[in-house]
This record gives structure tokens, sequence and C-alpha cells, in this order.
């Protein structure tokens, strides 16, 4: 049975690349019938705030993660909060200090920086320099009993080599002599990542760990503490890193690495999960607009890349427009509703007028791709300023005027919502009799349609403010004879 999880830290907004962490985790989880944990790591006291603890757990289900354990729904391996488990943590470093697997470091700040530099001297490695490292454990108590701080060190053994396979990136070895007792437990009674990790990994039956290749270092460490407390370490996956296109780490310099932003920039959740999914993973019958369930079910982590992954927004856009066009206009209309109203464009909420909404939207997302973008556009349908210099331009070409009005000759006598097909005829009808073709015929009668010399192509438009017209929708869509009536008068 898989048992994975995702391990965030609380302190601060949750990078993209993490959400892809956490989504890879879910995907292999849903793809194996697995259980996907939830554990929120906030040890680090001064960095970890519950608000950011809430807005990871709302990025995370607005994205479509959904884990089946974790602080909010608990689960039969709890409290998933570390700053919860801290006893826990104290048992077992008091157990390893008793089998002598652990020590108590008495060394200050200063003193270990003094000690590091000294031996960095001498040309030795920074191993050795603990010197608690071998403090009789019974006269260690007495210190502390008599008030003296100490954090606890685990007891790295030497002139061994650590190995383990990953999944990703195959056999690893690491010398255990380059590594440093490290601080399980700080002198404050606050346990160390390293150390807390393992615990709750093996007390809450992770048998995968997957995460980002930043920790690479962490997990030889973490697979020695594993042993000395007798447990089999779990299989692991390194993440390669998400990088910007210049292939530095992926951070603020290059767009957008919040979830919250992504958001409120107008990318579809759908897209996102996408995108991510595909970041460094692709399905093998090369398919790039896949949705939730079929990601799910084409994941596989043997397959995933080694090499980082580059973020590339201009290709998230182009898919934010692919799952644009797959919505169903009532969704789509529903979702636009918010970014209209950030911009003040205030539609009544019933299912025909997000259907149209919809509609309209994926009209528009022919030229923009996020719904910020589309929502701005958005005021081509509902609002026709005419400017006095455009109107006079018309007004004062015998062509143009001609044109306009033949066309709405045409259109009065007919019943709205007017077909597009009707439309095509009566422009072809105008030509035939005036001679008039081309720009000279369209142009005239975008601008008296619309108020402006450029936009959405005619084809596209007319068939949404003719429908949008006969709908009982408000602010109300005006046809093309109420446009031009106005235009005219
Ligand atoms: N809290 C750690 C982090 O956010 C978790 C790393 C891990 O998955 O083990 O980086």
């Amino acid at each position: 049975m898989i048992r994975v999880r995702f391990a965030p830290s609380p302190t601060g907004f949750v990078h993209v690349g993490n959400v892809r962490t956490a989504l890879f985790n879910f995907l292999y989880s849903k793809k194996g019938n697995g259980t996907f944990v939830l554990r929120i790591e906030d040890t680090d006291v001064e960095r970890s705030k519950r608000d950011y603890e809430i807005n990871l757990i709302n990025d995370l289900k607005w994205i479509g993660i959904e884990w089946d354990e974790g602080p909010d729904i608990g689960g039969k391996f709890g409290p998933y909060r570390q700053s919860e488990r801290v006893e826990v943590y104290r048992k077992y470093a008091e157990r390893l200090i008793a089998e002598d697997k652990a020590y108590y470091c008495f060394c200050s700040k200063e003193e270990l920086e003094k000690q590091k530099e000294g031996a960095m001297k001498q040309g030795n490695s920074p191993v050795y320099v603990d010197k608690c490292r071998n403090l009789d454990i019974e006269e260690s108590k007495i210190r502390i009993k008599k008030g003296e701080k100490a954090a606890v060190r685990f007891k790295i053994q030497r002139n061994i080599y650590i190995e383990f396979k990953d999944m990703i990136r195959g056999n690893v070895k690491i010398d255990s002599n380059l590594l440093i007792d490290p601080v399980i437990v700080r002198s404050n009674g606050i346990p160390a990542y390293n150390f807390s990790v393992v615990i709750d990994d093996s007390l809450m039956k992770i048998n995968l760990v997957i995460r980002g290749e930043d920790h690479l270092s962490n997990t030889s460490l973490q697979i020695l503490i594993y042993k000395a407390i007798g447990i089999k370490p779990p299989e692991f996956a390194h993440l390669s890193m998400v990088m910007g296109p210049d292939n530095t780490k992926l951070s603020k310099r290059h767009g957008s690495t919040s979830i919250f932003q992504f958001r409120e920039n107008g990318y579809l959740q759908q897209a996102l999960f996408n995108y991510l999914a595909l970041l460094g993973w692709s399905p093998d019958n090369g398919k790039e607009i896949l949705l939730k369930h079929e990601l799910i079910s084409a994941f596989d982590l043997n397959k995933v890349s080694k090499s980082s992954a580059i973020f590339d927004y201009k290709k998230l856009q182009w898919m934010n427009r692919e799952h644009i066009r797959l919505m169903n206009d009532e969704e789509l209309g529903n979702v636009m509703t918010s970014f209209l109203e950030k911009r003040g464009i205030k539609f009544n909420h019933e299912i025909e007028t997000f259907k149209w909404i919809g509609q309209a939207s994926k009209v528009l997302s022919n030229y923009k791709h996020l719904l910020t973008e589309i929502s701005e556009d958005f005021k081509e349908f509902i609002s026709i300023d005419y400017s006095k210099e455009l109107i006079k331009k018309i007004k004062d070409s015998e062509t143009s005027i001609k044109v306009v009005s033949m066309f709405f000759e045409e259109i009065s006598v007919l019943d709205s919502p007017i077909e597009f097909s009707k439309v095509a005829e009566i422009l072809k009808k105008i030509q035939v009799q005036t001679k008039i073709k081309g720009k000279e015929l369209y142009h005239p009668l975008r601008i008296a349609l619309t108020g402006k010399e450029s936009g959405i192509e005619f084809k596209e438009y007319i068939p949404i403010i003719e429908r949008g017209s006969t709908l009982n929708i408000e602010p109300c869509v005006k046809n093309m004879k109420y446009r031009l009536m106005a235009f005219l008068k």
C-alpha cells in the first residue's frame, strides 16, 4: 500500500516548485490507489505562521490536489502538525542518547565557529569539530541538571559509505566522513528538520519520499537516523529543481511563483495543474493537454526526468487557452464572473448569462490567453463608445455611410438574433450592388457596430452580441439593429 506525503514548512507563500512536488506525490498516490498525507512542518517557530498554512491549504485545494490525511481532516497517524508532536521527538532523542547514538552538545554558536575555523586551518574537514561527541553521558546529565543548555547531536557512524537507490537519480553513495554530526534537538527543545522528518515519516508509515533534489544531501543523514532508530528507510525520489528560462532557480524575477499570483493573474486551475504535472515528466503518447483524471492514469514516476525543468510562462499561457476551450460554457462563465466584477462589469447570476459569458470568453481567448486579459477585452461586447472623430470619419465618406445604411436597411426587416450566414449574404449583396469590397466594406461597418477600428473578427463577434441581446442579461447586450440605429441617428 503506497503512502506518500507532502511536508511543507508554512513560512511564506507556497512556491510553484513545491506545488509541483505536492502534485507528483498526489498523482503517484492516486494512480496507485495509495494514501497521500499532508504534514505541516512548522517547527521553525519564528518563521512559521498559521496564516501561511491556511493559504497553503487553500492553494493546494484550488489547484485540485487532495489529501487523505492532514491537519485539517485528521487521520490515524496524527497530529499532522509538527509543532504538536514535540513530545514524540523528545522521547526518540532520549532513546538515542541512552543507546549512545546521540549526545548532548554544550558548544555555543561562537565556539563552534571557532572550532570549525581551527579545523579548516589545520586542513581537517569540519567533521572533527565537535568536541562533545565523546563526553561522558553521566557528566553531561549533571551539567544539564545544573542548568546548562545543551543541544542533542546525532552521532554519525564514521568510515562507512551510505548508499541508497533513488527512483529518479539512480544510485547515490556518500562517504559518512563528509557529514557533520547534526543537531537533532536544539537547545530550546525544538527538533531539527532532519530528525523530526525521520520520526514522522516512519511513524506515519511513509514508504516513498518524493521531494525536491535540494534535500538530496539530507537523505544520507536521514538514512543513518532511520538505521539508528531501527526502522527501514522509505524509498526516495528526488525531483529536479524548477528553473527560470535563464536556468537559475525560478524566482520572482522571472514572473509569478506563487499559486496565489497565478490565480489572480487569470490562470485556470486545471491549466496550472496540467502544466506543473508536465514539468519534468510527459506521458508516452506525447499528449500535452490533459485533464486531472488523464494525468493520474498516465503518470509514471519512473519516467520523471532528472534534468532540471524550465518553467516556460508562454507555454503555460498557451495551455491556459487550451483549457479555456475545453471548459463548458457555464463553468467558464462562472469563473469569469469574478474577473469581470473586478473590472466593474457586473452581470446577473443566471445560468444563461454564465453560458453566454463563457461563449464570449472563448471567442476572446482566440486573442488573449489569461482570464484577466479576457475580462479586459470583454468591454467590446457590452459598451460601445463612439468617438466623434470616428463617427465623422464614416459620415463624411460617401461609400462608408452607404454601406452602413444599406446594411441597416437589410437587417432592420429581419428577426433577431440574426445569424452570421445572413450577415455574410447581405454583405455579398451590397458588394455586388455597389462594387464596394474588402476593407471599404467591412471597416465602416466595424466602426458603426463596435465603435472601434479593429477587433474581433465579425464572424465571431456578431453571433455573440446577437445571441446575448435575446437573453435576459443585465446589463443588456445590444444587437446590431440597436447599434446601427444609434449610430445613424
Ligand atoms: N519541510 C521541508 C521543506 O519544506 C520538507 C522536506 C521533505 O519533504 O522532507 O523543504
